[in-house]
């Protein structure tokens, strides 16, 4: 496994690369590597001759007061998970290398970046938006790998891709679970153990409103204040949201109707955690 640290360094090894034909697979991450970020590699390394991964904590996808300081990171732990899990380059640009100087130009999604996380976080998809779009035009992967864990990224990406003309196909895997169903992330590392024994309750909650509707329940005002009531039993977690969205539109619906995003957002302390399950009726 290479670890390439510049751009151009990147793009020569690449061209070679495309040369020699195969596909490219690419999986962006923030790095503090864990199960849900080694499926994706250990898929783009099936599917593909090269599988490039990023590993770059990107700056301008975190608000005025959020954790871009104290974001965990362990580039010794990273770069051998990466090697174990088949990737060919691990690309770790600095900040300096991505951000030369200030952007004056940005990509905006538009409404379906505004909802859920994008009115928790405003901004937080166009920075998302920004680097991913960067990053493909730097990588120009065949395949691009993402998580349904960040559910709302995934349509914020896709959308971007498809009015944007990126050449680039994209293949969601799903989230990896701890094994009392926690979604694994990079934050669960700022959890104290009193704050990691509530966290599985978001999946627990999901998974109440998931038999509700196999239940037949369509009504998603009383599917939302169930899960609501359920996260917060008698503990101080605070609820960002909670909401069915309609995954042909991208808009909170009042009755589940075909495929429909069941998400959630909370913050256990000052660690912001998230969760979806996608359910059909
Ligand atoms: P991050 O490093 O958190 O930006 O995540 C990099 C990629 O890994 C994104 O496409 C995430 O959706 C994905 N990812 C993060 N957590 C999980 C998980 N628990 N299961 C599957 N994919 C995940």
């Amino acid at each position: 496994m290479k670890i390439i640290r510049t751009i151009k360094a990147l793009r020569s090894i690449l061209i070679a690369q495309r040369k020699k034909a195969g596909s490219i697979g690419f999986v962006p991450t923030m790095g503090y590597f864990h199960q849900g970020h080694t499926a994706l590699m250990k898929a783009s390394a099936k599917e593909n001759h090269v599988t490039v991964v990023s590993l770059f904590v990107n700056p301008i996808q975190f608000g005025p007061k959020e954790d871009l300081s104290r974001y965990p990171r362990d580039l010794k732990r990273d770069t051998r998970l990466a090697r174990e899990s088949g990737v060919d380059i691990l690309f770790i640009p600095s900040v300096k290398e991505m951000y030369p100087e200030p952007l004056l130009t940005f990509v905006e999604v538009g409404k379906i970046a505004d909802i859920l996380c994008g009115a928790s976080r405003p901004g937080h998809f166009r920075g998302v938006a920004t680097v991913v779009a960067k990053l493909l035009n730097i990588v120009q992967p065949d395949i691009m790998y993402l998580g349904q864990k960040d559910a709302q990224q995934v349509e914020v990406i896709k959308r971007m891709v498809q009015d944007l003309n990126i050449p680039a196909q994209i293949k969601v895997c799903r989230t990896e679970r701890e094994q009392d169903g926690l979604a694994m992330s990079s934050r669960n590392s700022y959890l104290s153990p009193s704050e990691r024994a509530v966290a599985p309750r978001l999946y627990q909650a999901l998974c109440q409103a998931r038999r509700m509707i196999a239940d037949g329940e369509r009504n998603t005002s009383k599917i939302i204040s169930q899960i609501k009531k359920l996260i917060s039993d008698g503990t101080n977690v605070s609820i960002e949201y909670v909401s069915c969205v309609g995954l042909d539109r991208f808009v909170p619906v009042r009755r589940i109707k075909g495929k429909v995003l069941v998400a959630v957002a909370v913050r256990i302390g000052t660690t912001r955690l998230i969760d979806n399950i996608v359910v059909k009726a």
